[in-house]
């Protein structure tokens, strides 16, 4: 499926997530699937968290028992493959880079979206931070419902 559509199925997105007991804290999660040469989130990881390895073309991988879930990397990363994560049930909390305009606010409930594109819930938006590093590159903290934590990737404005 992954190869076909470029959506990957989600046992696929299950299995770039830690265990449920370490989503207590939040952790980065990586969606990179293809073997490119690419690797600002590994160098960018103040806690070596991330390893791609001496072959630039392997794909990133998160050791969950370093990653602080920071967020420095998914400001890094030029293909926005990474989000971070928590779940306090019955909510989760994603952080998701966003690039579109015009911007969301803290405050303002959105759509939560799936990997199709499909609205899936709501989004209440938590807070926003504009990167240092990546002044396009906007950083949204979403609180959604904890059952959507393995389907929303992005949000959508709601029509007013
Ligand atoms: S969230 Fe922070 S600690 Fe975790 S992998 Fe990304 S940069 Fe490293
Ligand atoms: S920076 Fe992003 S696109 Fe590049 S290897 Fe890391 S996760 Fe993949």
């Amino acid at each position: 499926m992954l190869h076909k559509t470029g959506i990957p199925t989600i046992e696929q997105v299950k299995d770039q997530f830690p265990e449920q007991s370490k989503l207590s804290k939040p952790k980065a999660i990586i969606e990179c699937y293809e073997d490119i040469p690419c690797n600002p989130c590994e160098t960018s990881c103040p806690f070596q968290a991330i390893i791609i390895g001496p072959d630039i073309n392997q794909q990133p991988k998160v050791d969950f028992d370093k990653c602080t879930g920071c967020t420095i990397c998914v400001t890094s990363c030029p293909g926005l493959a990474i989000i971070v994560a928590e779940v306090h049930h019955p909510h989760a909390i994603i952080k998701i880079p966003y690039e579109f305009l015009p911007r969301p606010q803290k405050g303002e409930v959105w759509h939560a979206v799936n990997r199709s594109g499909e609205i899936v819930g709501d989004a209440n938006i938590l807070q926003t931070l504009v990167s240092r590093r990546q002044d396009r590159t906007l950083l949204v903290s979403i609180q959604i419902d904890s059952s959507l934590v393995y389907e929303v990737i992005t949000i959508r404005r709601k029509h007013a």
